[in-house]
């Protein structure tokens, strides 16, 4: 859909009139001048607009890059190092240097930084989901920001985010929070590969995060950051479906946070599905890892994603991995293989092993008894 100027602030000025949690995401690249060191003046100015935000009644979270470029430009090195006992070690050099900016910074307003440092894990599981949600709500109501970090010292492959944009994506469905907002060294995701002659120009509205618009990310790392304008799609698709709003935009623009939530058309919108997740679905769909896939048939494919139908065994094909009931489980089409879905199992990898392609009346006939009808019910199944 193509939208004129007007309809484009009015549609602005509508999602950001509905918000009142917003996580702000920002990368390295905006915090550390060239020669690899923190910008302490670019943290200061961004501290100020984000103490702006909460004075204008808004619920702020920051979630913060730069432990590793903060360590480097500390011990002087001027290449990322690539060993990961190197990376962490230069992490936990740089982000006690990082969080006492920060909080230096904030007090000037006031307010204390509470530094929050987390790894994939700890989205995992449930008990420590909680936790986290409930200490930066406590945070909402005392004079303090909180500035989330992956909490890169301990953080290996199998428990880590990798990137900052993740882990921002994972915060704001955690808090339901109504607006992303990711500050990198771009202007926002750009129509065309910008170079000086190719007149790119940055995209202010995008509907849905397609192959088309994943396609538009060009390389844009800098040197220090983990990330580039891939990874903020992923984090952005994943917001948006689950109903919340993201903005990319440039965090060394002047007053960019105040000015975007005046309206200012800045960066690039990316609009939320209409329907909004639950949190549990939103757990279900977008936090948890599976662990394992199950295969449907076509007919399969679409009594779930076209007519809000559960899962039952009649429609499964084949079944790889080894769960229990209650694990979350991805759902894949036996065509083309892609995950379309993702749900809490009421049976087993091995009872659904002996069950697959059999009406539900055969159920307590194969396994000798029946615990449910559906494999998957539909009230804990996210179509991705
Ligand atoms: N956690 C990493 C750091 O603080 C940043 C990861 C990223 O740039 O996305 O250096």
């Amino acid at each position: 859909m193509v939208y004129n100027m007007k309809l484009k602030d009015d549609l602005r000025r509508q999602i950001l009139s509905k918000v009142k949690k917003i996580v702000v995401k920002i990368g390295t690249g905006v915090l550390t001048t060239d020669d690899g060191c923190l910008d302490k003046n670019q943290i200061k100015q961004l501290a100020g607009q984000v103490v702006e935000l909460k004075k204008m009644g808004y619920s702020v979270v920051v979630v913060s890059s730069g432990a590793i470029g903060s360590g480097m430009g500390e011990l002087g090195i001027e290449k990322r190092p690539t060993t990961l006992p190197e990376l962490q070690a230069v992490a936990s050099i740089g982000q006690s240097k990082l969080i006492s900016v920060y909080d230096e910074c904030f007090k000037l307003h006031g307010f204390h930084a509470a530094q929050i440092l987390l790894t994939r894990e700890d989205f995992e599981n449930r008990q420590r989901y909680l936790n986290i949600c409930n200490t930066i709500h406590t945070l909402f109501q005392l004079n303090a920001i909180p500035v989330v970090n992956e909490n890169d010292t301990i953080s290996v492959d199998e428990i880590a985010f990798g990137d900052n944009d993740a882990l921002s994506a994972f915060v704001t469905n955690l808090l339901n929070a109504e607006l992303l907002i990711i500050l990198s060294s771009v202007d926002g995701l750009y129509d065309r590969y910008p170079t000086a002659k190719s007149k790119a120009t940055v995209i202010p509205i995008v509907e849905h995060v397609s192959d088309d618009i994943k396609n538009l990310a060009f390389d844009t790392k800098t040197l220090m950051g983990v990330g580039g304008m891939q990874t903020k799609l992923d984090a952005a698709s994943v917001v948006t479906k689950a109903g919340e709003a993201v903005i990319i935009a440039n965090g060394r623009t002047e007053s960019i946070l105040k000015r975007i939530m005046q309206g200012e058309n800045l960066g690039t919108l990316f609009l939320p599905n209409k329907e909004k997740l639950t949190s549990r679905k939103r757990w279900i769909g977008y936090t948890m890892k599976s662990k394992g896939t199950i295969y449907v048939d076509t007919g399969a494919v679409c009594a779930l994603s076209e007519k809000g139908k559960s899962l039952l065994a009649s429609g499964i094909v084949s079944v790889e991995g080894d769960f229990n009931k209650g694990d979350i489980i991805s759902i894949s089409s036996k065509e083309d293989k892609i995950v379309f879905a993702k749900g809490l199992t009421n049976y087993s990898s091995e009872e659904i092993e002996k069950i697959k392609g059999r009406s539900t009346l055969e159920i307590t006939k194969v396994l000798g008894y029946k615990l449910y009808d559906e494999v998957i019910h539909r009230d804990n199944m996210v179509i991705l």
